[in-house]
């Protein structure tokens, strides 16, 4: 469905039936915290911008519980409202928002091509903020009972698990982040993890051992995820003593990093080994007029401070390549 959503004085709204011809500025593909901060300086610097958000915006923090690092909100703010807040902003300041999701995209030559499953889109510059979606474990098990007990959104799914045990994959902060927010519902929270020391920042660590519901299974993998109807537990292997044992549990919740959301271009971008599109100091890819912004090109921060302040720099140098190739615009 596609909502649009207006807008800045003096902006001529692109409407759908134009939406194969006309040629926009600016596409942005993404509705994270930077693809949200791009659309609302690009409406800031009078560009002509069509934000895609696929099914609904807010990114990775659209799940997270509460966000107590982004500036401005000292009491902390919940990652649904402020990503409700960041939309709010948007739909202020872009030409166009649209829920849809890009199927195909031709960056070989300008203006470069974007299609998704509703239209195709016609954009001078384009800025991919796509953001990285969790990493799966691939154990056996973790497919089938993907929704019936394996999970990767303790915001979504904690609730289900109320005075039961459950199990958090990981040692990162997602993991431990979010399981301090399932100690609100579950009886124990057993965080597994494959060596004896936590990757989270220390603060977060602090918290963890200091709650009496969260236990630690040091260096040790998930093998298995074992159930019938719904999860009963996970087989285990420790990797020091290679001894194998079974943890019972009701829900596991894996968050063993994230892969960038980059399959989409493939061919078109250049990307590094672990599929992250490949940027200079200034968002600009291997194609002129091809930016892009937040976790999709850097897997070192994923903040989103620095997500927005990516999208940010991203559309002033849109700007700028969009000034030189056809002179100031209008
Ligand atoms: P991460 O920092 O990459 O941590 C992933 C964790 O999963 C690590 O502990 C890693 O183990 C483990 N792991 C990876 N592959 C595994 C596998 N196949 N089997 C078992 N364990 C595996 O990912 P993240 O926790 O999702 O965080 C991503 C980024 O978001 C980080 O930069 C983080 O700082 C940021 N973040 C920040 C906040 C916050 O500021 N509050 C909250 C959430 C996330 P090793 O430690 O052994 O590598």
């Amino acid at each position: 469905m596609l909502d649009f959503k207006l807008s800045q004085p003096g902006q001529d709204k692109p409407s759908a039936a134009q939406g194969g011809e006309q040629v926009i500025d600016l596409l942005i593909i993404g509705g994270g915290p930077a693809g949200l901060t791009a659309a609302i300086y690009a409406g800031r610097a009078a560009l002509k911008a069509v934000l895609l958000v696929g099914s609904m915006a807010g990114g990775q923090i659209a799940n997270t519980d509460r966000v107590e690092n982004y500036p401005g909100f000292p009491e902390g703010i919940s990652g649904a409202e402020l990503a409700q807040r960041f939309q709010s902003q948007a739909e202020h300041f872009v030409t166009k928002l649209a829920n849809d999701f890009v199927t195909e995209v031709d960056f070989s030559s300008s203006p470069f091509t974007v299609k998704t499953h509703l239209e195709t889109y016609r954009g001078r510059a384009v800025i991919v903020a796509t953001g990285a979606f969790p990493r799966r474990l691939g154990v056996p098990g973790e497919k089938e009972f993907f929704g019936r007990g394996v999970s990767t959104c303790a915001t979504c799914d904690g609730f289900f698990y109320r005075d039961r045990r459950v199990v958090v994959v990981g040692g990162g902060d997602s993991a431990i982040d979010e399981g301090l927010f399932l100690t609100k519902f579950a009886s124990e929270v057993v965080v597994v993890h494959r060596r004896d020391q936590l990757r989270a920042t220390k603060s977060l660590q602090e918290r963890a051992f200091a709650n009496s519901k969260m236990q630690f299974v040091w260096d040790t993998v998930v093998e298995e995820i074992l159930g019938g109807e719904t999860v009963t537990g996970v087989r285990v292997r420790n990797v020091k003593t290679d001894e194998t044992s079974t943890i019972e549990t009701d829900g596991v919740f894996v968050y063993v990093g994230l892969v960038p959301g980059t399959k989409l271009f493939e061919g078109q971008l250049e990307m590094n080994e672990q599929g992250y599109i490949v940027t200079d100091a200034h968002q600009c890819t291997s194609v002129p007029g091809v930016f892009a912004a937040g976790d999709v090109q850097s897997p070192d921060f994923r903040q989103v401070v620095i997500a927005a302040g990516a999208g940010a720099k991203a559309v002033i140098e849109a700007d700028r390549y969009l000034a030189e190739a056809t002179g100031p615009h209008a």
